[in-house]
């Protein structure tokens, strides 16, 4: 039953037992969920009057797909974007969309695809919503040409925890780069995203003509993923992570590009925008512990592998079988039972074939049995602060979180990536030490420096945040003010809303002097120090 909380929020609170999607490590919290942008306003300006919550924290969350903790926030607030589920906009001409935060992948392609628009980048699930999809700069099979997903997003609109702020912040690439490239993987901790509005991308049908071919070791697949980013949009590798030997880092790469009208045949071309969104079947709730192990993994990689064509062209594919293949079974992660599973995910930079080839040795020697082991070549990063994709190799595995020597594995992975520059997942991760995330993030200090203007009480942190201290300043409600200069055209304090109006405070260099709001902004253009 909801609950208006004894400090009296102005949205009810429901006390809840958060996991993410690899569903280890539980926290508990009180769920706030705001219907509206009035409310989440509301919500926002009482967070910032600590305290709020036994922690004084508070975190967004979406619809839950990060792998480990980065939308949970232990004894805080947990403010979930799923009321604010709505479409505003959507220009059936130019494909741009103006939808809320809450809204997800799934029901972008549902309201895109008769119209002949799919979102533009995509996740192996569409279950993410878009302030999700936004806060993790999500990647999908399309990176070394599209780039990650704050790319084909236009403008944003972002509440802070502040007694002041009236109304959603407007932000675009333009008005404010600093605070745009801070959000897009900023793991909801720069604020909580209402809406954004979104580029998506012309496709003449929901087919994907798909080739497929199975390679027989590491070198042949980085070969043909190297040449078939040259040939495809969409391209991945789906290896058995333990095969060994020759064997080793053998492969089925599926590689398309969405069919045209021309590849469709009659019935298909009657209806070439068909989308069954639906799962097909659903998960037992509960399962043995153990089911997943390393002799049944084997088999099953075994079988996968064997099954796959050595080569196949053109075959039409669902943008389910192509895309989501893992969201036709609803809650497939529970088959992982009750202990969970972790997944762990690397970029490493190209030129660093070998390290990519020791890391699979790694894995297969210590038998780690992974069913969902995925290898693929990004493109060009973006600016993103804490954006993960950089131009390498990506591996993602998935891990039962019983396995034998685990921990150990990891670790050494880790000092593999951090030696050959590379970086793990904040959406994945659940065990980076915060020193070791801090090599491979070297952007992390400008990220901890305008955090801690647009929040200086530190309320919004996660389970993730505290762990890998990527605030270093929360709970610190007597923050000293830094500065945050704001970029050309942006004409109000972010943390405050206040209008810059007087001309004497532009003449003294227009710092937000607003009594309650301390956050040193200044406008552009402004005299300003500190950083
Ligand atoms: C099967 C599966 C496949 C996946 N494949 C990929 C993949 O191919 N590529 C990839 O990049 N990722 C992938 N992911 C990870 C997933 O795309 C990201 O974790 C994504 O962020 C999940 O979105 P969500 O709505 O569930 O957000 P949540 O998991 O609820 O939250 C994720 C983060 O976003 C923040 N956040 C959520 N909503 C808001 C908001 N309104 N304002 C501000 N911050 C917010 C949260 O605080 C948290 O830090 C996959 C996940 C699964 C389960």
């Amino acid at each position: 039953m909801p609950r208006t909380s004894a400090t009296s929020s102005p949205v009810p609170t429901q006390p809840v037992r958060l996991t993410g999607w690899g569903r280890i490590a539980p926290s508990r919290a009180d769920l706030a969920a705001p219907a509206s942008d009035a409310e989440a306003v509301a919500l926002l300006q009482y967070l910032a009057t600590p305290p709020t919550s036994k922690s004084g924290t508070a975190i967004p969350r979406g619809l839950g797909r990060s792998y480990n903790n980065a939308a949970q926030s232990a004894d805080g607030i947990v403010i979930s974007s799923g009321k604010l589920n709505n479409i505003i906009s959507f220009d059936h001409d130019t494909g741009v969309v103006e939808a809320e935060a809450g809204v997800s992948l799934e029901q972008l392609m549902v309201a895109g695809l008769p119209h002949g628009w799919f979102v533009p980048v995509s996740p192996g699930t569409r279950q993410v919503s878009i302030g999700g999809a936004l806060a993790a700069d999500v990647h999908g099979k399309n990176h070394h040409v599209a780039g990650s997903f704050a790319s084909h997003v236009t403008s944003f609109d972002i509440l802070f925890p502040s007694a002041e702020q009236g109304a959603p912040h407007t932000v675009t690439r333009e008005s404010d780069p600093e605070l745009f490239w801070a959000t897009a993987g900023g793991m909801g901790l720069t604020g909580f995203i209402t809406r954004a509005t979104i580029q998506l991308k012309r496709v003449e049908s929901s087919l994907v003509a798909v080739d497929t071919v199975k390679t027989k070791d590491i070198d042949e697949t980085m070969a043909v993923l190297a040449e078939h980013d040259t040939k495809y949009g969409y391209t991945v590798a789906w290896s058995d992570d333990l095969a060994r030997g020759k064997h080793l880092g053998r492969s089925i790469i599926t590689s398309g590009d969405f069919a045209t009208l021309a590849d469709l045949n009659d019935r298909q071309r009657h209806d070439p925008f068909a989308f069954d969104p639906r799962a097909k079947l659903a998960a037992p709730k509960v399962f043995p512990p153990g089911l997943l192990n390393r002799y049944s993994i084997r088999l099953a990689n075994t079988a996968w592998y064997l099954k796959a064509p050595r080569h196949r062209e053109h075959e039409l594919q669902t943008i389910s079988q192509f895309f989501h293949p893992l969201d036709g079974i609803r809650n497939w992660n529970c088959a992982y039972g009750p202990g969970g599973f972790r997944q762990y995910q690397y970029v490493m930079p190209f030129g660093a074939e070998a390290a990519v080839r020791k890391s699979f040795e790694l894995v297969s020697a210590q038998r780690a049995p992974s069913f969902v082991t995925v290898l693929k070549r990004f493109g060009k990063a973006d600016p993103g602060l804490l954006s993960f994709p950089t131009a390498g190799w990506t591996l993602a595995l998935d891990f039962p979180a019983h396995t034998r020597g685990l921990g150990s594995l990891l670790d050494e992975l880790d000092k593999l990536v951090v030696a050959n520059g590379g970086r793990v997942y904040l959406a994945k991760d659940s065990r980076v030490s915060a020193a070791t995330l801090e090599e491979m993030y070297p952007r992390l200090p400008e990220f901890r420096k305008l955090r801690s203007v647009l929040d200086p009480a530190g309320v919004l942190a996660s389970d993730l945040s505290r762990r890998l201290n990527l605030l270093r300043q929360e709970h610190r409600h007597d923050a000293p003010a830094a500065t945050y200069r704001g970029a050309a055209g942006v004409t109000s304090c972010p943390p405050c809303g206040r209008r810059r109006t007087s001309p004497s405070a532009r003449s003294a260099g227009s710092w937000c002097r607003r009594a309650r709001c301390r956050s040193g902004w200044s406008p552009p253009g402004s005299r300003s120090t500190g950083r």
